[in-house]
Order: C-alpha cells, then sequence, then structure tokens
C-alpha cells in the first residue's frame, strides 16, 4: 500500500480549523507548558483510574517554583489541551492526541534503522527484499525499484523495535487503515473519503488498483485492488480454515493478493472479482466500484 499525504488545495481563509491549529500550536510553543502536558500523561501512566492532578501536585511535578508563572502558563493551555475537573486537572481529547503525538515521535525525524535484506523474494522478480525505515517512512522493496510495501510509521515506534517488529507492527496498521478506508473514512483526520477501483497504469503489473483521496486533509492513497479483502470477514475464515493467520502474516506473503488476479467481471454496475486460491479450495470475492464485498463464493477446485 502507498501512503502519501498531498496538500489540500484550499487557502487559508476557506480551510475549516487552520486558524486554530495555528493558534494551538502557538500555544505549545513553550516547554514549561509541554512539561505540564507530560505531567499529566506520567500521572495516567502511574495510575489511570486517577489520572487527575491538583493545582500543587502539577506545579510539583513541573517543577516550576513560582506560582505565579505556572499559573499563567496554566491558563493558556486550559480550555484547549487542559481542562479542570471535581478531582483536578486532566488532558482534553486535544491534549491527550498531542502528547500521542509527541511520545509517538511525530515531531522527530532523526530516527533511522539500517536496511534490513528480510530474505522473502519480491513478488515481482527474483531479487530479495529489503525494508528500509527513515523519519517515519517505512519502505519494503527490491534492487530492481519494486516498492512492496510503502507506509509511515511513528518515529517513536522505532526507538524501542527491531526491524522486523516494526515490520509487524507496520502491517497491523496498514491493515486497520484500509478497514478504515474501505468504511470511506480517513485514517489521518477522520474525514470522508471517496474511494475507486480505477484501471492500473499500463506499466504496471497489477490490473487493477484501489485508490482513496480524504475530502478533509486529502490524504492520498493507491494500492493494489486485492488489499480491500485483507479485513473482510469471509477472506480472513478462509485462510484461518487453510491455517494461514492474516493478522501476523507480513502482505507480501499472501501472494495471491499482488499477482494481479482482479479481473473485472461486470460494466454496469461495475464488479470486480478477487480470487484467491490455497490447497484445493477456492473463495472469489465480488467487489463493487468502491472496493466494498458484495457477494462471495467458495469452491472446490
Ligand atoms: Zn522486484
Ligand atoms: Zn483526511
Amino acid at each position: 500500500m502507498s501512503d502519501d499525504t498531498t496538500t489540500a488545495e484550499e487557502t487559508a481563509d476557506e480551510a475549516p480549523g487552520v486558524g486554530a491549529a495555528s493558534d494551538a500550536f502557538a500555544v505549545l510553543g513553550d516547554e514549561t507548558r509541554v512539561a505540564i502536558l507530560e505531567a499529566l500523561v506520567d500521572a495516567r501512566r502511574a495510575d489511570p483510574e486517577q489520572r487527575a492532578l491538583t493545582f500543587s501536585e502539577l506545579r510539583d511535578r513541573t517543577g516550576v517554583a513560582d506560582s505565579g508563572r505556572f499559573n499563567y502558563h496554566l491558563g493558556k493551555l486550559r480550555g484547549r489541551f487542559v481542562e479542570e475537573t471535581d478531582d483536578g486537572y486532566v488532558l482534553t481529547y486535544a491534549g491527550r492526541e498531542v502528547v500521542g503525538a509527541i511520545l509517538g515521535g511525530t515531531y522527530d525525524t532523526d530516527v533511522e534503522l539500517d536496511p534490513e535484506p528480510l530474505g522473502d523474494t519480491c513478488t515481482r522478480c527474483d531479487a530479495e527484499l529489503v525494508a528500509r525505515f527513515d523519519g517515519g517512512d517505512l519502505d519494503v522493496g527490491c534492487e530492481n525499484d519494486h516498492t512492496i510495501l510503502r507506509t509511515t510509521v511513528p518515529p517513536g515506534a522505532a526507538t524501542d523495535r527491531s526491524m522486523r517488529e516494526l515490520l509487524a507492527l507496520a502491517t497491523r496498521t496498514t491493515y486497520a487503515r484500509i478497514e478504515l478506508l474501505v468504511g470511506g473514512i480517513c485514517h489521518e483526520c477522520a474525514g470522508w473519503v471517496e474511494r475507486e477501483i480505477v484501471a492500473a497504469p499500463d506499466d504496471a503489473d497489477i490490473d487493477y488498483t484501489f485508490r482513496t483521496s480524504c475530502e478533509r486533509c486529502g490524504a492520498f492513497t493507491r494500492s493494489s485492488a486485492g488489499v480491500v479483502v485483507l479485513r473482510d470477514q469471509r477472506f480472513v475464515a478462509f485462510c484461518d480454515d487453510h491455517g494461514i493467520d492474516v493478522a501476523n502474516r507480513l502482505p507480501w506473503t499472501l501472494p495471491f493478493l499482488t499477482d494481479g488476479e482482479t479481473v473485472r467481471t461486470g460494466e454496469d454496475p461495475p464488479r470486480y472479482r478477487v480470487r484467491v486460491e490455497v490447497d484445493d479450495e477456492r473463495l472469489d470475492l465480488t467487489l463493487d466500484g468502491q472496493g466494498a464485498v458484495v457477494a462471495s463464493e467458495r469452491t472446490t477446485t
């Protein structure tokens, strides 16, 4: 799956939320305020059920001796990132999101792992696949420029994972993104997503691609059409019956998804067929023009 975020073609005046976002980032441009958010996360980690901190607890943990100065910075966060409850101060939704991005290393682009040969063969030639990770971008491909997987992973995830563990994580997040996208939901911003099965370019060695674009943020993805079945219950059950645990298999070890087996079976309305064959059994899944599975059939071959 290739994952590429493009810029929405809107001006700042037209784009909803841009003014609010620049205000929000301005508020966060101060070490004390970030320290306050982190102290609230530490409190939640220590005791998720009793995560609220009183004013003085929060000030102690942030290490600001001057009460007036601390109150000034806390005031900047209140209402947007932090709220006061009967038990004390807690993070708001926006506060949890921004701390999650900080901990996930979203703003840390220096994280890099050494390229690692995987011992698996490219699905499009005989070369070995190599995984590369740099600043949040994860690529699996071969020396002949065949990209089998291109996705993003929060850089923080790479600080305590091997390349193999990072690939397992990327596989799961990719499958989860596919599930959202097939359902018409953007994995970046939760906006509405347009999705469509379209003919692949002439130089591609697959026939059809699943293409999505977000109406709100412009996030764009493109992958072989077969990926839309990865989270389909009928596909998962079929694989399970044949001893294949889809969630724990790297995508390129499921060759029936990338070998160009998607064919067009209907014009109006458009229908496409993804065929999966394992041992002596076949599963045919019929997709509509937006990539939703509308019918399935199992036959013994
Ligand atoms: Zn290759
Ligand atoms: Zn979006």
